[in-house]
């Protein structure tokens, strides 16, 4: 492993590229990485990067937004087969029929979602900043998709304003359920648990901190407390578990894995570098329009 990582460097710098990890990515990716982190994360470094090629150890719309802030750069995913399940559940056409059910309000995409998608609506967010781009619209009302359990945490914690959620949802957080969670407490009583707005309100409901990945990572951080339940995606407790040694990380449950997220390997870091592959390319008049959407949530992220 050690001599393809110092591969994947040397490449790395001979082509002047930049690797960005999600958190969702098996743990090995970190070694290789330059930034690590949550969608928000990623999106900034992708945004400010000089490289002249970004690969992408992540999911499809991850890429392709790295794409659409980098038109003249080359963007590469190592495994095609990395998409979102959740971005998939609405297409161009599921979008404009949510709209015409509700004209005149504005709509808001999480990052989770296609670039046909994104150039349709008003703003872009990320479970980091959903709450401050919801509030920044000072709407009474707003459309919100794909993610309903995301868009009714937000309504929850704004109270002043309706989200209309289209319903979709992510298959890998709602395999965690209320009776999980409050099996956890049973066994580990001391622990607090930290559940990613993803989850089913019926979770969230019973989490002490609510929040995304960074926002769960950094409370775990920086807490007295010694042992977390951790109500989200595997990635976050192996790096949680690896860095602070001296607390405890309890997934909630085995078969909290994202498939897409865990095709990466270092193997494809290396062919993605050395081959150029695999390219993600955006129609450009699609990419210009989804541009404003993204470019609104890094304005208002500042
Ligand atoms: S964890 Fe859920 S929302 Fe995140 S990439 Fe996987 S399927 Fe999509």
């Amino acid at each position: 492993m050690q001599e393809k990582i110092e591969l994947i460097k040397k490449l790395k710098t001979e082509k002047n590229a930049v690797i960005l990890a999600h958190c969702y990515q098996n743990a090995e990716i970190d070694e290789v990485a330059d930034f690590v982190g949550d969608s928000l994360y990623l999106s900034q470094q992708a945004a400010k990067t000089d490289a002249d090629i970004i690969v992408f150890a992540g999911v499809f719309f991850m890429a392709q937004t790295a794409k659409i802030l980098n038109p003249n750069k080359k963007v590469l995913l190592p495994r095609t087969e990395s998409g979102c399940l959740m971005a998939d559940m609405i297409n161009y056409h599921q979008l404009m029929e949510f709209k015409s059910q509700h004209p005149g309000i504005p709509t808001v995409c999480y990052i989770n979602s296609t670039a046909e998608v994104k150039s349709e609506c008003d703003i872009c967010c990320t479970s980091s900043n959903a709450i401050k781009i919801v509030d920044s619209l000072n709407a009474d009302e707003v459309l919100f998709l794909p993610d309903t359990y995301l868009g009714k945490w937000v309504e929850k914690q704004l109270r002043n304003v309706k989200v209309t959620t289209y319903p979709g949802y992510c298959p890998t957080h709602l395999r965690i359920k209320p009776e999980d969670i409050i099996e956890a407490k049973n066994k580990y009583p001391d622990a607090e648990v930290l559940a990613h707005p993803e989850c089913h309100k019926n979770v969230t409901e019973l989490a002490d901190y609510v929040g995304s990945t960074t926002g769960i990572m950094n409370y775990a951080i920086k807490s007295n407390k010694k042992q977390f339940i951790i109500a989200t995606e595997k990635g976050v407790v192996d790096r949680l578990s690896r860095d602070y040694k001296d607390k405890k990380f309890i997934l909630i449950k085995d078969n909290i894995i994202c498939p897409n997220m865990k095709w990466h390997t270092l193997d494809d870091i290396y062919n993605a570098l050395e081959k150029e592959q695999y390219e993600i390319n955006v129609d450009e008049k699609i990419a210009k329009k989804a541009l404003i959407c993204i470019d609104r949530m890094l304005e208002v992220s500042k």
